[in-house]
């Protein structure tokens, strides 16, 4: 029997939904309406549909944003510059700067100077350390949304095996702690993984997040396997792919997400999630 569908693009429609309705009411019982200011730096295509889609989903929900799309040419001084604006300004609870940034500027000074406390994509290194921890303030919005799709299966993760394939700070290594902090037993593989089609058939939840087209096929997993597909692919015909083969490994797993209509609206709905949470905060402490 083909796998159970994950279907991404539904469950963050319910999600945006619901903070569309959160967002109504933090406005109505403290004035305060979400804000998130988003960086965007040249020209890369690529990051220009990821922004447009985070801001227009942004917009549907109620959130004030400011946009600053930024000539690839700006300066590291005059970046840093407005994103200290950014993190002083009380109408913004999460700043977003969308990666990769051109080269002359060092990406890691630029998500060491967003605050911590409005760091709506989990990249600081005080978020990171948090999230370790098991007390995350900002959760990586990928990540998130693939935890949430795999308890969207009902199935627990507690005991299970999980083998995240993937060791980026964005993707790999932030899923593995919260599965970790949910009680998985966890195993992170990479490129210099030795037989990797045995380890990733051990696992009862299998993510991919590797950057290679269709590269898990159907050996690769276990029968009835819960299987969460990251990767972003465009084949040469113009088709958007996953790292995982879907037509195969439908047939062999229990659950299984697609590309389109995965992970990636679920990043989005997490991104709102993360800055809806992050005024609720401010809204608590008083800060508006
Ligand atoms: P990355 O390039 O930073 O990391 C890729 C990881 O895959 C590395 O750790 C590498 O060791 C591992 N890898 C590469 N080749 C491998 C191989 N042959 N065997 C085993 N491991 C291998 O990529 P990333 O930023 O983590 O993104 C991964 C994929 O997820 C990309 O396709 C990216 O576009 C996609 N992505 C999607 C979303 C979304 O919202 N849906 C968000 C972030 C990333």
């Amino acid at each position: 029997m083909p796998a159970q569908l994950i279907d991404g693009k539904r469950l963050a429609q319910a999600t945006r939904e619901a903070i569309a309705k959160d967002v109504t009411e933090l406005y109505s019982q403290s004035g305060i309406r979400p804000g998130l200011a988003v960086f965007l730096v040249g020209d890369n295509p690529a990051s220009a549909v990821y922004v447009r889609n985070k801001k227009k989903a942004c917009d549907i929900a109620g959130f004030y944003v400011e946009d600053h799309a930024l000539p690839a040419t700006i300066s590291q001084p005059d970046l840093l510059a407005l994103i200290e604006k950014a993190n002083a300004d009380p109408r913004i609870h999460g700043i977003l700067v969308q990666l990769p940034l051109p080269p002359h500027i060092d990406s890691g000074l630029v998500l060491r100077a967003v605050s911590p406390m409005k760091d709506a994509d989990g990249f600081h290194p005080y978020n990171i350390g948090r999230l370790v921890e098991g007390d995350p303030v900002f959760t990586p919005c990928t990540p998130k949304g693939v935890v949430r799709m795999i308890e969207s299966t009902g199935i627990p993760i507690e005991g299970k095996r999980a083998v995240v394939i993937g060791r980026s700070h964005i993707v790999g290594k932030p899923v593995a702690m919260l599965l970790i902090h949910r009680h998985a037993t966890v195993t992170v593989c990479h490129s210099r993984t030795k037989d990797l089609p045995a380890v990733c058939r051990e696992a009862d939840i299998l993510v991919a997040a590797i950057g290679r087209a269709q590269f898990v096929k159907a050996d690769m997993v276990k029968e009835g396997a819960t299987v969460v597909d990251v990767g972003i692919n465009r084949l040469d015909d113009g088709r958007l792919v996953g790292d995982v083969d879907f037509e195969s490994v439908r047939e062999r797993a229990g659950w299984i997400s697609p590309v389109p209509g995965g992970v990636g609206p679920m990043t989005i709905a997490m991104l709102l999630a993360n800055t809806l949470e992050a005024a609720q905060r401010a809204a608590t402490e008083g800060r508006v």
